[in-house]
Protein backbone atom coordinates (compact mmCIF):
# COMPACT_ATOMS: atom_id res chain seq x y z
CA UNK A 1 0.00 0.00 0.00
CA UNK A 2 1.43 3.90 -0.31
CA UNK A 3 1.22 5.31 2.78
CA UNK A 4 1.95 9.33 3.30
CA UNK A 5 2.94 10.20 6.70
CA UNK A 6 3.77 13.39 8.13
CA UNK A 7 4.62 15.49 5.22
CA UNK A 8 6.07 18.74 5.72
CA UNK A 9 6.94 21.25 3.01
CA UNK A 10 7.30 24.90 3.42
CA UNK A 11 7.93 27.45 0.03
CA UNK A 12 9.47 30.55 1.95
CA UNK A 13 6.60 31.64 4.42
CA UNK A 14 3.96 29.20 2.86
CA UNK A 15 2.96 25.88 4.50
CA UNK A 16 1.93 23.98 1.59
CA UNK A 17 2.41 20.80 3.69
CA UNK A 18 1.89 20.62 7.52
CA UNK A 19 1.63 16.87 8.63
CA UNK A 20 0.08 15.37 5.80
CA UNK A 21 -0.71 12.05 6.40
CA UNK A 22 -2.90 9.08 4.80
CA UNK A 23 -2.73 5.71 2.91
CA UNK A 24 -4.09 4.06 -0.31
CA UNK A 25 -4.47 0.29 -0.15
CA UNK A 26 -3.99 -1.68 -3.43
CA UNK A 27 -7.92 -2.17 -4.54
CA UNK A 28 -8.95 1.14 -3.08
CA UNK A 29 -9.72 4.41 -4.76
CA UNK A 30 -9.61 7.17 -2.81
CA UNK A 31 -11.10 11.12 -3.75
CA UNK A 32 -8.72 13.78 -2.61
CA UNK A 33 -10.23 16.55 -1.74
CA UNK A 34 -9.33 19.84 -0.67
CA UNK A 35 -10.47 23.62 -1.48
CA UNK A 36 -7.83 25.39 -3.93
CA UNK A 37 -4.24 25.89 -2.38
CA UNK A 38 -5.17 23.17 0.49
CA UNK A 39 -1.63 20.68 -0.60
CA UNK A 40 -2.94 18.26 -2.93
CA UNK A 41 -0.82 18.31 -6.02
CA UNK A 42 2.36 18.92 -3.77
CA UNK A 43 1.54 16.00 -2.18
CA UNK A 44 0.91 14.24 -5.41
CA UNK A 45 4.07 15.46 -6.64
CA UNK A 46 6.07 14.09 -3.17
CA UNK A 47 5.04 10.45 -4.51
CA UNK A 48 6.80 11.01 -7.05
CA UNK A 49 9.65 12.50 -5.71
CA UNK A 50 9.15 15.86 -7.20
CA UNK A 51 8.93 17.80 -4.36
CA UNK A 52 11.87 18.19 -1.53
CA UNK A 53 9.90 17.52 1.57
CA UNK A 54 10.85 19.13 4.65
CA UNK A 55 10.19 15.76 6.70
CA UNK A 56 7.82 13.25 6.21
CA UNK A 57 7.93 9.64 4.60
CA UNK A 58 6.50 8.11 1.37
CA UNK A 59 6.68 4.27 1.49
CA UNK A 60 5.30 1.84 -0.59
CA UNK A 61 4.93 -1.34 0.78
CA UNK A 62 6.82 -0.46 3.92
CA UNK A 63 9.41 0.58 1.74
CA UNK A 64 10.63 3.78 0.70
CA UNK A 65 9.90 4.67 -3.05
CA UNK A 66 13.10 4.08 -5.60
CA UNK A 67 13.24 4.48 -8.86
CA UNK A 68 12.45 0.97 -9.84
CA UNK A 69 9.37 1.29 -7.86
CA UNK A 70 8.16 3.92 -9.47
CA UNK A 71 8.11 3.02 -12.54
CA UNK A 72 5.36 0.58 -11.89
CA UNK A 73 3.29 4.08 -10.79
CA UNK A 74 0.92 6.07 -13.15
CA UNK A 75 0.71 9.79 -12.95
CA UNK A 76 -1.41 12.25 -14.68
CA UNK A 77 0.35 15.63 -12.83
CA UNK A 78 -1.64 18.92 -13.01
CA UNK A 79 0.51 20.94 -15.62
CA UNK A 80 -0.01 17.95 -18.55
CA UNK A 81 3.38 17.58 -20.11
CA UNK A 82 2.31 16.02 -23.73
CA UNK A 83 4.53 17.05 -26.85
CA UNK A 84 2.49 19.35 -29.42
CA UNK A 85 4.50 17.93 -32.04
CA UNK A 86 4.72 14.39 -31.59
CA UNK A 87 1.49 11.96 -32.88
CA UNK A 88 -1.11 10.53 -29.88
CA UNK A 89 0.39 7.22 -30.50
CA UNK A 90 3.91 7.67 -30.66
CA UNK A 91 3.58 9.73 -27.33
CA UNK A 92 1.33 7.27 -25.21
CA UNK A 93 3.68 4.46 -26.60
CA UNK A 94 7.01 6.60 -25.83
CA UNK A 95 5.53 6.96 -22.13
CA UNK A 96 5.11 2.92 -21.95
CA UNK A 97 8.26 2.34 -22.99
CA UNK A 98 9.86 4.63 -20.30
CA UNK A 99 7.92 2.52 -18.12
CA UNK A 100 10.29 -0.27 -19.21
CA UNK A 101 7.61 -1.84 -21.94
CA UNK A 102 9.01 -3.77 -25.12
CA UNK A 103 8.51 -1.81 -28.19
CA UNK A 104 5.67 -4.28 -29.46
CA UNK A 105 4.18 -4.45 -25.60
CA UNK A 106 4.03 -0.45 -26.26
CA UNK A 107 2.33 -0.39 -29.62
CA UNK A 108 -0.20 -2.78 -28.40
CA UNK A 109 -0.93 -1.27 -24.71
CA UNK A 110 -1.28 2.16 -26.30
CA UNK A 111 -3.88 1.03 -29.16
CA UNK A 112 -5.65 -0.64 -26.89
CA UNK A 113 -5.37 2.30 -24.31
CA UNK A 114 -6.64 4.76 -26.90
CA UNK A 115 -9.32 2.71 -27.88
CA UNK A 116 -10.55 2.57 -24.44
CA UNK A 117 -10.49 6.30 -23.98
CA UNK A 118 -12.07 7.01 -27.20
CA UNK A 119 -9.04 8.02 -29.08
CA UNK A 120 -8.50 5.57 -31.32
CA UNK A 121 -9.43 7.57 -34.24
CA UNK A 122 -7.49 10.06 -33.44
CA UNK A 123 -4.32 8.26 -32.73
CA UNK A 124 -2.16 9.43 -35.82
CA UNK A 125 -3.08 12.98 -34.80
CA UNK A 126 -0.30 15.33 -33.20
CA UNK A 127 -1.55 16.29 -30.01
CA UNK A 128 -1.71 19.62 -30.86
CA UNK A 129 -4.28 19.47 -33.08
CA UNK A 130 -7.17 17.67 -30.57
CA UNK A 131 -9.25 19.74 -27.96
CA UNK A 132 -8.74 20.12 -24.61
CA UNK A 133 -10.48 17.28 -23.43
CA UNK A 134 -9.00 14.62 -25.74
CA UNK A 135 -5.76 16.07 -24.93
CA UNK A 136 -6.51 14.99 -21.35
CA UNK A 137 -7.50 11.22 -22.64
CA UNK A 138 -4.39 11.17 -24.42
CA UNK A 139 -2.42 12.46 -21.47
CA UNK A 140 -4.75 9.06 -19.45
CA UNK A 141 -3.70 6.98 -22.03
CA UNK A 142 0.01 8.12 -21.00
CA UNK A 143 -0.59 7.19 -17.47
CA UNK A 144 -2.56 3.69 -17.75
CA UNK A 145 -0.40 2.48 -20.68
CA UNK A 146 1.43 0.31 -18.58
CA UNK A 147 -0.73 -0.89 -16.43
CA UNK A 148 0.47 0.58 -13.34
CA UNK A 149 -0.48 -0.74 -9.34
CA UNK A 150 -0.86 2.77 -8.12
CA UNK A 151 -2.63 5.52 -10.09
CA UNK A 152 -2.35 8.72 -8.90
CA UNK A 153 -4.39 11.41 -11.11
CA UNK A 154 -4.22 15.21 -10.44
CA UNK A 155 -7.98 16.37 -11.40
CA UNK A 156 -8.40 13.78 -14.27
CA UNK A 157 -11.83 14.47 -14.80
CA UNK A 158 -11.38 18.23 -14.86
CA UNK A 159 -12.23 18.91 -18.60
CA UNK A 160 -13.64 16.40 -20.15
CA UNK A 161 -17.47 16.04 -21.14
CA UNK A 162 -20.50 13.96 -19.41
CA UNK A 163 -19.36 10.59 -21.83
CA UNK A 164 -15.27 11.25 -21.30
CA UNK A 165 -16.47 11.38 -17.32
CA UNK A 166 -18.80 8.08 -17.17
CA UNK A 167 -15.91 6.03 -19.48
CA UNK A 168 -13.01 7.49 -16.90
CA UNK A 169 -15.15 6.57 -13.79
CA UNK A 170 -15.84 3.06 -15.09
CA UNK A 171 -11.57 2.24 -16.10
CA UNK A 172 -10.83 3.94 -12.65
CA UNK A 173 -13.59 1.19 -11.23
CA UNK A 174 -12.11 -1.51 -13.37
CA UNK A 175 -8.39 -0.95 -12.58
CA UNK A 176 -9.21 -0.68 -8.81
CA UNK A 177 -10.98 -4.21 -9.32
CA UNK A 178 -8.10 -5.71 -10.47
CA UNK A 179 -5.92 -4.34 -7.60
CA UNK A 180 -4.47 -0.86 -8.53
CA UNK A 181 -4.49 1.32 -5.99
CA UNK A 182 -6.00 4.65 -7.35
CA UNK A 183 -6.12 8.20 -5.55
CA UNK A 184 -7.47 11.06 -7.61
CA UNK A 185 -7.77 14.88 -6.65
CA UNK A 186 -11.40 16.25 -7.88
CA UNK A 187 -13.58 19.59 -7.20
CA UNK A 188 -16.10 17.47 -8.20
CA UNK A 189 -17.78 16.01 -5.15
CA UNK A 190 -20.79 14.75 -6.44
CA UNK A 191 -18.72 12.54 -9.05
CA UNK A 192 -16.29 11.58 -5.80
CA UNK A 193 -19.66 10.38 -4.16
CA UNK A 194 -20.37 8.03 -6.75
CA UNK A 195 -16.99 6.96 -7.83
CA UNK A 196 -15.35 6.11 -4.37
CA UNK A 197 -15.96 4.35 -1.15
CA UNK A 198 -12.94 6.91 0.63
CA UNK A 199 -12.50 10.51 0.84
CA UNK A 200 -9.22 12.37 1.96
CA UNK A 201 -10.07 15.81 2.83
CA UNK A 202 -7.11 18.26 3.31
CA UNK A 203 -7.24 21.67 4.18
CA UNK A 204 -3.91 24.03 4.94
CA UNK A 205 -1.58 21.23 4.17
CA UNK A 206 -3.12 18.47 6.55
CA UNK A 207 -5.96 16.26 6.61
CA UNK A 208 -9.02 17.24 8.35
CA UNK A 209 -11.29 14.04 7.29
CA UNK A 210 -10.65 10.52 6.07
CA UNK A 211 -12.94 8.15 6.06
CA UNK A 212 -15.38 5.68 4.01
CA UNK A 213 -17.75 8.44 2.76
CA UNK A 214 -20.83 6.68 4.42
CA UNK A 215 -18.94 7.31 7.91
CA UNK A 216 -18.13 10.60 7.11
CA UNK A 217 -22.00 11.42 6.55
CA UNK A 218 -23.43 9.76 8.98
CA UNK A 219 -20.73 11.67 11.46
CA UNK A 220 -21.61 15.24 10.27
CA UNK A 221 -22.45 17.08 13.90
CA UNK A 222 -25.41 18.87 11.84
CA UNK A 223 -28.74 17.73 10.90
CA UNK A 224 -29.79 18.24 7.62
CA UNK A 225 -33.91 18.36 6.76
CA UNK A 226 -35.87 18.88 3.78
CA UNK A 227 -39.29 20.07 4.45
CA UNK A 228 -42.07 21.17 2.11
CA UNK A 229 -45.12 23.87 3.71
CA UNK A 230 -47.68 25.13 1.71
CA UNK A 231 -48.31 28.34 3.16
CA UNK A 232 -45.38 30.73 4.67
CA UNK A 233 -42.64 29.84 3.28
CA UNK A 234 -40.04 31.55 5.47
CA UNK A 235 -41.30 29.85 8.74
CA UNK A 236 -37.38 28.74 9.14
CA UNK A 237 -36.06 32.02 9.40
CA UNK A 238 -34.87 33.70 12.42
CA UNK A 239 -34.49 30.54 14.26
CA UNK A 240 -31.32 29.70 15.98
CA UNK A 241 -29.37 27.13 15.06
CA UNK A 242 -31.42 26.89 11.86
CA UNK A 243 -29.92 27.80 8.38
CA UNK A 244 -31.13 27.71 4.86
CA UNK A 245 -28.44 24.84 2.29
CA UNK A 246 -31.01 25.15 -0.57
CA UNK A 247 -34.37 25.70 -1.87
CA UNK A 248 -36.03 24.09 -4.71
CA UNK A 249 -39.33 23.38 -6.22
CA UNK A 250 -41.03 25.10 -2.72
CA UNK A 251 -38.49 22.18 -0.78
CA UNK A 252 -36.34 24.03 1.64
CA UNK A 253 -33.36 22.08 2.80
CA UNK A 254 -31.89 23.30 6.30
CA UNK A 255 -28.92 22.48 8.09
CA UNK A 256 -29.72 21.89 11.94
CA UNK A 257 -27.44 22.48 15.21
CA UNK A 258 -27.24 19.12 17.12
CA UNK A 259 -29.45 21.31 19.94
CA UNK A 260 -32.34 22.44 17.63
CA UNK A 261 -35.53 21.14 19.50
CA UNK A 262 -37.20 18.94 16.62
CA UNK A 263 -40.55 19.07 18.18
CA UNK A 264 -41.00 23.27 18.35
CA UNK A 265 -39.57 23.41 14.61
CA UNK A 266 -42.64 20.71 13.48
CA UNK A 267 -44.47 23.07 15.33
CA UNK A 268 -43.37 26.11 13.53
CA UNK A 269 -43.90 24.46 10.79
CA UNK A 270 -46.97 22.97 11.32
CA UNK A 271 -48.39 27.14 11.98
CA UNK A 272 -47.27 28.04 8.74
CA UNK A 273 -49.01 25.56 6.81
CA UNK A 274 -49.92 22.35 5.30
CA UNK A 275 -47.04 19.81 5.37
CA UNK A 276 -46.03 18.18 2.57
CA UNK A 277 -42.81 16.90 3.70
CA UNK A 278 -40.57 17.00 6.94
CA UNK A 279 -37.65 14.01 6.26
CA UNK A 280 -33.70 13.96 7.36
CA UNK A 281 -31.67 13.19 4.81
CA UNK A 282 -27.80 13.11 6.29
CA UNK A 283 -25.33 15.71 4.20
CA UNK A 284 -23.92 15.01 0.69
CA UNK A 285 -20.31 14.87 0.48
CA UNK A 286 -20.14 19.00 -0.81
CA UNK A 287 -21.83 19.22 2.82
CA UNK A 288 -19.51 17.52 4.18
CA UNK A 289 -16.65 19.23 2.78
CA UNK A 290 -18.00 22.42 3.59
CA UNK A 291 -18.43 21.57 7.54
CA UNK A 292 -14.72 19.94 7.25
CA UNK A 293 -13.12 23.43 5.55
CA UNK A 294 -15.44 26.24 6.90
CA UNK A 295 -12.34 29.16 7.66
P1 LIG B 1 -5.61 23.47 -6.24
O1 LIG B 1 -6.90 22.82 -5.82
O2 LIG B 1 -5.78 24.94 -6.45
O3 LIG B 1 -4.91 22.79 -7.37
P2 LIG B 1 -3.77 22.28 -4.27
O4 LIG B 1 -4.55 21.70 -3.12
O5 LIG B 1 -3.31 21.32 -5.30
O6 LIG B 1 -4.62 23.45 -4.94
P3 LIG B 1 -0.99 23.00 -3.98
O7 LIG B 1 -0.76 23.29 -5.42
O8 LIG B 1 -0.42 21.77 -3.41
O9 LIG B 1 -2.55 23.09 -3.63
O10 LIG B 1 -0.42 24.27 -3.18
C1 LIG B 1 -0.33 24.32 -1.75
C2 LIG B 1 0.28 25.66 -1.36
O11 LIG B 1 1.68 25.65 -1.68
C3 LIG B 1 -0.30 26.87 -2.07
O12 LIG B 1 -0.35 27.93 -1.16
C4 LIG B 1 0.69 27.12 -3.19
O13 LIG B 1 0.68 28.49 -3.55
C5 LIG B 1 2.01 26.72 -2.54
N1 LIG B 1 2.99 26.22 -3.53
C6 LIG B 1 2.90 25.06 -4.23
N2 LIG B 1 3.98 24.89 -5.01
C7 LIG B 1 4.76 25.98 -4.83
C8 LIG B 1 6.03 26.41 -5.37
N3 LIG B 1 6.69 25.65 -6.25
N4 LIG B 1 6.52 27.58 -4.92
C9 LIG B 1 5.86 28.33 -4.03
N5 LIG B 1 4.67 27.99 -3.48
C10 LIG B 1 4.13 26.84 -3.87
Amino acid sequence: MLRLADLHKRYGDVVALDGCAFGVERGEIVGFLGPNGAGKTTTMRAIFGLVALDEGSVTWDGRPIDHETRLRFGYMPEERGLYPRMTVADQVAWFGRLHGLAPDEATRATDEWLARLGLGERKGSRVEELSHGNQQRAQLAAALVHSPELLVLDEPFAGLDPLGVENLAGLLAERARAGVAVLFSSHQLDLVEDLCERAVIVDHGRVVLDGPIGELRKASRYRYLEVEVVGDRAWWRDRPGVSLVAERDGVVRLRLDGDVDLGELLDAARRAGRIERFTFEPPTLSEVFREAVRR
